[in-house]
């Protein structure tokens, strides 16, 4: 056994929505190649994940939809695991922050630090809502946008001009709850001192010279700058509570204990391997490589904030050995959006395409050191040329040959020639050349290096044409046959990192039925192939995508792009200002009676009106409402209104109206009101 030891980490993802190919290229298919490959080097590899919980995203989120944060995460958690296991990304843990010990661990984190004297408490001016008797984080402040005038810009953000808010910029806030106007009140948050760990976070970040050139750059700028503190603390009700005596309401700003969280999962795993203490001897092994596998927006909480959380407190736990952080990944030139509507949809994409030819897409055309971008063609295209037309022809063309003139066995060879015995050097040696390049986070050279030993692997097969010495020198046809199979013998285990799927049903298609990642990388070149070894009956490993599909998927895609956009131009909601204030009194004045349509039609001529004949109980009547543009007559019969019954009659369109119905409208909406349960006609609404 190679006595390395790693701990692998993808990026958490946040429980606020569903993932998309973007996020998998950046942080997660980079990682699950790299502990694949690395099992199979026989090294001792943890892979820990789960979901980043936490935040005011996901608590107004699950306001909007009506639902506790927890029920929120609850339904994300398993959208994401979905995702991930329709990619086959295979975790050793995938946990999530909202469990309970991870709330201990993010705990004792604040409090060594702040023992530490690394976490300092400042007062600061916050907006406070008096009816609701909290304090407002930001998102939770609406108000007139100081630049633009827009009515409805958040405390973080002007929804219309793009413009970054203070919550205290905004002119006229309200809280977003109970549109009350808050109050400016004192409160202290507490601030992590990035600025007093500066120093020995430079000396390690100075021992890494070996990391990515674009990781490397990026916290060169940011150090440069000079650190400052930063708050870790902030008014929710969800979240990690802060655990002082005069933190009351407060709790640990997300991206404080997300991190964290690497650590909670591994202790996790730990506890379900029975072995309750062995993540200790992953996260105080300082021989333990700790990796984590990011995008680049995530950079500077891996290499900087989170490295200064660890020096900062008392635990004896490792620090990032290496964060290979790649660029994004976009879709036809633009960000994955699911809001925008520039998305691909992926329940659908996983019924229609294989796991593999996604993986493979990815990974060949990976962002290491710039963006690059999915595109419908360049999918089919890897689909059709690398892994149809030559990985996929390459295995075809050697079974069906072995199997037709071998009767599927694979033949003795005897008397290699030169051609032979080089191409078999070229077999032995890209285990080693693929290994270094995933050894240094070149997938997407390693991925070329595969497809490029099926390359050679056709053109041997070409130039021995093995049909023709088939009939004139039988002992060299199957030379070249055997050769052949050593090289998918080879090409199936260099396969299994990047296209795990595939690597396995080639290996039982040779004849094995051991399992194909119990084989050890550099050893493969040496196993022996026998003689004579039955050969299962060939299948189509990849089959082609039509021009016509592909076409379909690109129309379908711009179509809803333009939907979404055609519903982001209208304006947004702007809220009628609240009317002043009454007595009950002023109110009692009004008879507001439930009331049964017995009839209704379209008053002629008009575009908005429709004339009903109601049922109060005591009494028929006919009144007029402007809602045809809202509802068919005939949709109105039967309903129960709720009807101003005491309004002076008055006449629309020449037509008389003894009432008013009563509806709601907001923007272009209108809904007209109605009653919860059955009640008579003509009862009291009060
Ligand atoms: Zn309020
Ligand atoms: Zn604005």
């Amino acid at each position: 056994m190679n006595k390395e030891k790693y701990l692998v980490t993808s990026a958490l993802p946040y429980a606020n929505g569903p993932i998309h190919f973007g996020h998998i290229a950046g942080a997660y298919l980079p990682a699950d190649i790299y502990v694949r490959f690395q099992r199979m080097r026989g090294v001792d590899i943890i892979y820990i994940c789960g979901t980043d919980e936490h935040g005011v995203a996901i608590t107004i989120s699950a306001e909007k939809e009506g639902a506790t944060p927890q029920a929120h995460v609850d339904k994300y958690y398993k959208v994401i695991k979905n995702i991930f296991d329709n990619f086959n990304i295979k975790f050793d843990n995938f946990s999530r922050t909202s469990l309970s010990h991870h709330y201990k661990l993010s705990q004792e984190f604040f409090t060594d630090l702040y023992n530490n004297g690394y976490v300092k408490a400042s007062l600061t001016n916050q907006l406070y809502c008096k009816k609701c008797n909290r304090f407002l984080a930001d998102r939770y402040v609406m108000g007139i946008c100081p630049a633009c005038g827009h009515s409805a810009a958040r405390g973080d953000e002007c929804g219309k001009c793009g413009k970054w808010l203070e919550a205290m910029e905004l002119v006229e806030p309200r809280c977003k709850v109970c549109m009350e106007k808050p109050e400016v009140r004192e409160t202290k948050h507490w601030f992590l001192q990035l600025q007093l760990l500066s120093k020995k976070l430079m000396n390690w970040l100075n021992s890494h010279k070996e990391w990515k050139e674009n990781v490397k750059n990026f916290i060169g700028n940011m150090i440069k700058g000079g650190l400052e503190e930063r708050p870790i603390t902030r008014d929710l009700d969800w979240g990690v509570p802060v655990p002082l005596t005069d933190a009351e309401g407060k709790v640990l700003y997300v991206w404080f204990d997300a991190p964290i969280g690497y650590i909670s999962s591994t202790m996790e795993w730990a506890e379900k391997q029975g072995k309750p203490d062995m993540w200790k001897d992953y996260w105080y092994d300082k021989n333990c490589r700790l990796v984590h596998f990011i995008g680049k927006d995530n950079i500077s909480f891996h290499c900087v904030v989170w490295p200064a959380m660890i020096i900062g407190q008392n635990k004896p736990l490792i620090l990032p050995w290496n964060v290979p952080a790649n660029e994004f990944y976009n879709l036809e030139g633009k960000q994955f959006s699911k809001s925008e509507g520039w998305y691909i949809s992926l329940d659908d994409f996983f019924q229609k395409y294989q796991t593999d030819v996604i993986r493979y897409t990815i990974i060949s055309n990976s962002p290491e050191n710039r963006d690059t971008e999915f595109t419908w063609k360049d999918f089919q295209s890897r689909n059709n040329d690398h892994l149809a037309d030559t990985y996929g022809n390459l295995v075809h063309r050697i079974f069906t040959f072995i199997e037709k003139y071998f009767d599927g066995l694979i033949p003795k060879p005897e008397n290699l020639s030169s051609v032979d015995l080089a191409m078999l050097e070229e077999i032995k040696k890209t285990p080693e050349i693929i290994e270094e390049c995933l050894l240094n986070f070149k997938n997407r050279q390693a991925s070329h290096e595969l497809m490029e030993l099926a390359r050679k692997g056709n053109r041997y097969y070409n130039d021995k044409a093995p049909w023709k010495s088939r009939k004139e020198n039988l002992q060299d046809c199957g030379n070249t046959m055997y050769v052949c199979a050593k090289l998918l013998q080879v090409l199936s285990v260099l396969t299994y990192p990047f296209m795990p799927s595939t690597a396995e049903k080639l290996w039982s298609m040779l004849g094995y039925s051991s399992k194909i990642q119990e084989e050890r990388w550099l050893k493969i070149a040496e196993k022996e192939l026998k003689a004579g070894q039955k050969l299962d009956k060939p299948e189509i490993l990849f089959a082609k995508i039509d021009d016509k599909i592909i076409e379909g998927e690109i129309e379908r895609m711009k179509e809803e792009f333009a939907k979404i956009q055609k519903e982001k131009e209208k304006p947004p909601v702007e809220y009628t200002p609240l009317k002043e204030t009454i007595s009950y009194d002023d109110f009692a004045r009004l008879d507001f009676r439930v009331a049964r349509v017995i009839s209704a039609e379209a008053v002629p001529k008009s575009k908005k009106l429709i004339k009903l004949i109601i049922d109060l109980g005591f009494e028929e009547r006919q009144i007029v409402a402007g809602i045809a543009l809202h509802y068919k007559p005939e949709e109105l019969i039967g309903k129960h209104l709720i009807v101003v019954a005491n309004l002076a009659p008055t006449k629309l369109m020449n037509v008389e109206s003894n009432g008013m119905l009563l509806a709601s409208t907001i923007g272009d909406k209108l809904t007209i009101l109605t009653i919860d349960k059955a009640i008579d006609p003509g009862a009291l609404v009060s």
